[in-house]
């Protein structure tokens, strides 16, 4: 089995499953038995696979991990409760005082101050315009341990140099993790260019429908760990290529309890199963709006990669399968965002993205403003910008919906 949509849908009967049921059911037991003592040290000591507390690992959980793991084309996963308690759990498990971090400067808000947060603990970040992997290099000295960037960026659409930064991280044996949140597996799978730790918000595109939160981080295989110096001795154990993500597990899971639960588990995994389907409709759907907002009089600039215009266009088309459903729009000075946002019927004024909806947001008012406005000016954000998250309406619905919202 090859196809995408056939994988995801039946990966959890590769493995037997209680009473042949078709979804892997939700296990809500915290603890778990053992036959004998002997087993249960085992289990603790990673000798045997089984399950020692739910905060760690918990069977439907670990069956959406395998899902994840097959999306990607890696070798592991570790899900968590969040995107953000992943992100926090790698930067947590693997960076120590003294380290540097080179990362995109165009990021997801909370990833942002996040990073923030660890310049604050000793760790030194430098943010850089990523589309270009020679100011990666720029940045990079003998403390940097990994160079961090996102796949399309929130909310200008920037896209990273995906490959030259991989090839640079190649060269200089530095880790590199993606954030391939705004892309998901289904458009691009960051193993292809090299990403040794992938990064995704499932509450976003893999779940799909905006009920439940998730994040993942996956191992593909592609980063030497046993050149990583801040491996402890102790996870050091088998193949180099599991160490890391071992480490993630044990001091960034287990020891700050990002635990996703067994009930989200089985939501996201019910989600994934129409992952390409969904994001094939919003990507069309966002593809004929860019085109239509493109040539509106209300509207200054369409950030969106499927553009032919947008800076990183023939990047986008070259690595991703379509160009996604998140976009931005400016409006023309002295057109009023608030007014615009009340005008529209269909999109809901909302934060999240990667709904079935389309979604609506002030971009520089909201989710953008603790950063203040000399970091929202580098980001490239106006106050007459609107990020919208297109969702899978019928077109027409979605045309005449803005044609009628916007002032002309
Ligand atoms: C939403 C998002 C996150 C954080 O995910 P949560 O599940 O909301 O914690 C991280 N990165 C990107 C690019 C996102 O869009």
């Amino acid at each position: 089995m090859k196809g995408f949509t056939s994988t995801i849908l039946h990966s959890d009967l590769r493995r037997p499953i209680e009473h042949g049921s078709l979804h892997k059911p939700v296990h809500t037991s915290v603890a778990f038995g053992y036959d004998n003592a002997r087993e249960i040290a085992e289990v603790f000591q990673g000798k045997r696979k089984g399950y020692s507390y739910a905060r760690q690992i918990n069977p439907t959980v670990a069956a959406l991990e395998e899902k994840i793991t097959l999306m990607e084309a890696g070798l592991a996963t570790a899900c968590f409760a969040t995107g953000m308690a992943a992100i926090a759990a790698v930067m947590f498990a693997l960076l120590r005082q003294g380290d540097h971090l080179v990362s995109s400067r165009f990021l997801f808000g909370n990833t942002n101050s996040l990073f923030n947060t660890l310049t604050n603990m000793g760790i030194e970040v430098s943010f850089v315009d990523a589309t270009d992997a020679d100011e990666v290099a720029a940045a990079i000295r003998p403390e940097t341990r990994m160079v961090f960037v996102e796949t399309i960026a929130n909310p200008c659409t920037q896209v990273s140099d995906l490959e030259g930064i991989g090839r640079l991280c190649e060269e200089r044996g530095l880790l590199y993790v993606v954030d391939n949140t705004m892309t998901s597996p289904w458009l691009f799978r960051p193993v292809t260019v090299g990403a040794g730790l992938v990064i995704n918000s499932l509450t976003k595109f893999i779940a799909g429908h905006g009920d439940v939160l998730g994040g993942a981080v996956t191992e593909t295989g592609r980063f030497d760990w046993s050149r990583y110096p801040n491996i402890y001795d102790v996870y050091k154990k088998g193949e180099p290529s599991g160490w890391g993500l071992l480490q993630i597990k044990k001091k960034g899971l287990r020891d700050t309890g990002g635990t996703l639960s067994a009930m989200a588990a089985h939501q996201i995994a019910i989600g994934a199963e129409t992952l390409a389907l969904r994001l094939d409709r919003s990507s069309s759907n966002a593809q004929t709006l860019a085109a239509f907002f493109a040539h509106h009089p209300a509207i200054e600039r369409v950030f969106y990669p499927g553009l032919p215009v947008h800076p990183e266009h023939e990047r986008a088309r070259a690595l991703f399968r379509s160009f996604g459903s998140l976009m931005s729009i400016e409006l023309k000075e002295g057109i009023d965002c608030f007014e615009v946002l009340d005008a529209l019927r269909l999109p809901i004024v909302s934060s999240n993205l990667g709904d079935n909806r389309t979604l609506a947001i002030p971009v520089a008012q909201t989710i953008y403003f603790e950063m203040g406005p000399e970091r929202r000016a580098s980001m490239g954000i106006s106050d007459g910008m609107i990020r919208l998250s297109i969702g899978i309406e019928d077109i027409d619905d979605l045309l005449d919906d803005f044609r009628h919202g916007l002032p002309t």
